[in-house]
């Protein structure tokens, strides 16, 4: 087969967004994660799947109400980033200081006045065990049941159950506990079409990358018989001649455990069979014809005779793959977010609605400077103005009015519940904040960094402050 082309101009799935500089000519290797990044997953397909098995395990706890029975997967009840408060029962959106700027009891949504009430209108201790950030795509399932459970408890009770918090332990260890991950995995090699999405310029992405002189490695905490088997569907049409995704590789490690993978010392062993069962340890040099499983990043490192900086990795983790591996041991990341695409298609379609926000804001600006203004030559006694007071306010109040409108017009654009990903209110939103912190570059497929070639120079933006001109 012959490699598909690139397309002439760079599409919103193709941009890479950049938070710091990143020289691809410096880098000597690129590490990637497979699930969601390599291999990309239809999220809801997936996810319903998921809600299913995970249904059905706690409907073994005794929870067979017609109610609980009755419950379907809602996929856009939750986006990635939220934070889930196991103490109060709440689903929570809250920006880079960590402020609750939108928070959903169950599936209901908050009033601002209880939510003041709960939280003081204090930022949230995120160290606090009692805050779960949902920080994949994998994390959509649970997050859904969990609300819908929070409803149920509130209106009936759940066996068993005598707080939210149970709610979560037992939504956690039903996910744990019953392979889960293993059934969909199955399900998934045996209908790939229902939930692969095949991108064919991944292919030409690593095979140029190769080509250049750059290292590939694959680090991936899914089990050998797994990815093999899925590489080879996600890539292997899309390779020239009999070329197989293992000749893109020089590394490849499976069940890495990151983050432990970055975060502490472990073996390596090599992979001997097919089914992944059966291991040796390893030692000597890494060869690009084994298959590793284990080790960690410092002796990988120490391997490849390679420093941090000298290598890129890419991954859809924000914790598990970009935040440890930045921060430990200096690597230089991208992420991969795949609702990026969707996320530039919602700035895009609310272009004409934030010009005339700005419009309004600057206008009713002005009139509060002048409203002020009367209300000081008042204090002094001078009561001629109290009709243009009055005018003013009413003019102030035609124009929230109008505000409020085009706010609800914007949020018809972005997810109903939630709004957009990278904003919460005005501010960003926590899931932006360590977006910006800890990744170097972010996009929505890896084919993003193929369209920019392996010899680009990203640049950030000069960054505005708010005394900027
Ligand atoms: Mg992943």
């Amino acid at each position: 087969m012959t490699l598909p082309t690139w397309p002439d101009r760079v599409a919103p799935q193709h941009r890479v967004h950049v938070n710091r500089t990143l020289n691809l000519r410096t880098i000597k290797a690129i590490g990637y994660d497979m699930d969601y990044t390599l291999v990309g997953y239809q999220a809801a397909e997936w996810e319903e799947r998921a809600y299913k098995y995970l249904k059905e395990n706690l409907l073994d706890l005794g929870w067979g109400s017609p109610r609980f029975v009755a419950l379907e997967f809602d996929a856009e009840r939750v986006i990635r980033g939220l934070v889930v408060d196991q103490q109060l029962g709440n689903l929570l959106k809250v920006n880079r200081f960590a402020y609750i700027k939108q928070a959903r009891h169950g599936l209901q949504e908050m009033p601002y006045e209880q939510l003041r009430a709960q939280y003081f209108g204090s930022p949230i201790d995120l160290t606090d065990p009692r805050f779960v950030q949902l920080d994949t795509l994998f994390s959509l399932s649970e997050g859904c049941v969990f609300a819908q459970l929070v409803d149920l408890f509130d209106s009936e009770g759940l066996p068993g159950v005598h707080d939210y918090h149970g709610i979560w332990q037992r939504v956690r260890k039903a996910l744990d506990e019953a392979h889960i991950e293993g059934e969909l995995k199955r399900d998934l090699l045996k209908d790939p079409d229902r939930y692969l999405v095949r991108d064919p310029l991944a292919a030409r992405t690593l095979i140029e990358q190769k080509q250049a002189g750059k290292k590939l490695i694959l680090i991936t905490n899914s089990g050998w018989a797994f990815s093999r088997q899925v590489m080879a569907l996600a890539y292997d049409d899309y390779l020239p001649g009999d070329m197989t995704w293992r000749d893109l590789f020089d590394v490849v490690i499976v069940s890495s455990r990151k983050p432990g993978f970055f975060t502490s010392n472990h073996r390596f062993f090599e992979v001997m069979d097919d089914a992944g069962d059966h291991l040796k340890p390893f030692s000597g040099e890494l060869r690009s014809d084994a298959v590793y499983l284990g080790g960690d990043a410092a002796q990988l490192e120490n391997l490849l005779g390679l420093s941090g900086d000298e290598i890129l990795y890419v991954g859809d983790h924000i914790y598990g793959d970009v935040i440890v591996s930045k921060n430990l041991l200096q690597w230089r990341t991208c992420l991969i977010l795949s609702e990026m695409d969707q996320e530039v298609a919602y700035l895009e379609a609310i272009v004409p609605i934030q010009a005339e926000v700005d419009r309004l804001m600057a206008m009713k600006q002005a009139l509060e400077i002048q409203y002020d203004r009367l209300r000081s030559v008042d204090l002094l006694g001078d009561k001629g103005s109290v009709d243009e007071q009055d005018e003013l306010r009413q003019r102030l109040l035609s124009i929230d009015a109008q505000l409020g409108e085009e706010l609800r017009s914007m949020a018809g654009h972005s997810n109903p519940y939630w709004g957009p990903l990278m904003r919460a209110g005005a501010d960003e939103s926590l899931l932006a904040d360590q977006v910006e912190r800890y990744a170097c570059v972010y996009a929505s497929l890896v084919s993003a960094l193929g369209v920019a070639t392996p010899f680009h120079y990203f640049r950030s933006k000069r960054s505005m402050l708010p005394h900027d001109l």
